[in-house]
């Protein structure tokens, strides 16, 4: 299996590459997007240890000149740092990388909001690629441009837009992925469903059990419909400037403050995401559940703690909170600071 879906940005566009055995077989499908001589992998060490030989491989083989280096971060959010992030730059300064340098980012989503930060800072920009290896990173954080790091005071708070020259996703890596982690990753594809992709939520409704048991072509068109409706989403609005690309974020105001309220790493970031209108509550739960998702709240966050830590969302404007609520029919949704705080209270209560 070997897609494309191509991501259009006014007068540039990139490539997703999506399929099976991509690192080991196609690996001209990055290589032809690296113009200089000289990669940075950046990486964590659980990753380093399964996959950090076979790209190094895969960019160092055949009639190949490049220069490979790499950086192996501690894994977790919880080193979601700017002090981490550093550490990329100095590996970077210490062997003396130029801007014609290509910074490639090999893991899940940590690693690649990272990376990308990394590369749009490094001499204030150099060349950018995506491997990801988790599902998240498949179908959503690789895609769009969004980078950064965590600050005690809030998730993703630093950052940059800063886009890649092509995302690599090879299914492959999704083999020694943890359950949990598949799991974390497929509540992402089904935001994409209850947003703006109804055939696609009922695809799921579908073929839910084919995902769990990682079938590599279900896995590759679930990937290759969440990347275009990704690509779609980012090609209209790719800076956030109006509420379409806000719309990407359902789920993830409640989802954000519990991961802050019970320290990152308690619950898993796809674990903590799933806010949903009631006419369609009753689907979508069963859904979840079925992927093996958690659907209830960890007991410790309190209405109080909820509030306090939502107000830092970065969806606030003007004082005002804003929020993503499912509305209409399945598919549908609408980015709005009018609704009724009593009503909110009330869920945040019983959730
Ligand atoms: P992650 O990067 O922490 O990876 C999850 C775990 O799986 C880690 O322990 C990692 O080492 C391990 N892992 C990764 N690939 C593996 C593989 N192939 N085999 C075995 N283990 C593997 O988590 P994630 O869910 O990929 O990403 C979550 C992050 O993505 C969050 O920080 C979130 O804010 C960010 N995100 C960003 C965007 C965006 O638009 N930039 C969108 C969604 C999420
Ligand atoms: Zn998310």
């Amino acid at each position: 299996v070997m897609k494309t879906v191509d991501v259009s940005l006014g007068t540039r566009s990139y490539p997703i590459y999506i399929g099976n055995g991509l690192l080991q077989h196609r690996p001209e499908l990055f290589r032809k997007h690296i113009p200089g001589k000289k990669v940075l992998v950046v990486t964590n060490e659980n990753i380093a240890k399964i996959y950090l030989d076979k790209t190094v491989q895969a960019l160092t083989g055949g009639d190949s000149q490049l220069s490979v280096e790499s950086v192996v971060l501690p894994d977790g959010e919880d080193f979601k740092t700017l002090d981490d992030v550093a550490r990329v730059w100095d590996k970077a300064l210490q062997s003396r990388m130029d801007r014609g340098t290509t910074f490639l980012a090999l893991g899940g989503g940590v690693v690649g909001d990272m990376c990308g930060f990394a590369a749009a800072c490094y001499q204030r920009g150099v060349h950018f690629i995506q491997v990801p290896t988790t599902v998240m990173a498949q179908v959503d954080s690789s895609v769009g441009g969004k980078t950064g790091v965590n600050h005690p005071l809030g998730k993703n708070m630093i950052g940059a837009f800063y886009q890649p020259r092509a995302v690599l996703c090879d299914t492959d890596t999704l083999t020694t992925l943890p359950d949990r982690e598949l799991a974390s990753g497929i509540s992402e594809i089904v935001k994409y469903g209850l947003i703006r992709d109804a055939p696609l939520f009922a695809w799921l409704e579908e073929n839910m059990e084919k995902l769990m048991a990682r079938d590599t072509v279900a896995t590759a068109y679930a990937i290759e419909r969440s990347c275009i409706n990704k690509a779609e989403v980012v090609a209209a609005d790719e800076r956030e400037t109006n509420d379409l690309r806000a719309t990407l974020n359902l789920g993830h105001t409640f989802g954000h403050a519990i991961e802050t309220g019970t320290g990152y790493g308690t619950l898993l970031h796809g674990e903590a995401v799933g806010w949903i209108d009631r006419s369609i509550l009753d689907r979508t739960r069963t859904l979840l559940q079925r992927a093996r998702l958690p659907v209830t709240v960890p007991p410790e966050m309190s209405v109080d703690l909820f509030k306090s830590l939502m107000a830092v969302d970065k969806k606030v404007s003007a004082g005002k909170l804003r929020l993503i609520l499912l509305k209409g029919p399945l598919g549908s949704c609408v980015v709005t600071g009018d609704f009724d705080t009593a009503k909110l209270d009330e869920t945040l209560q019983h959730f």
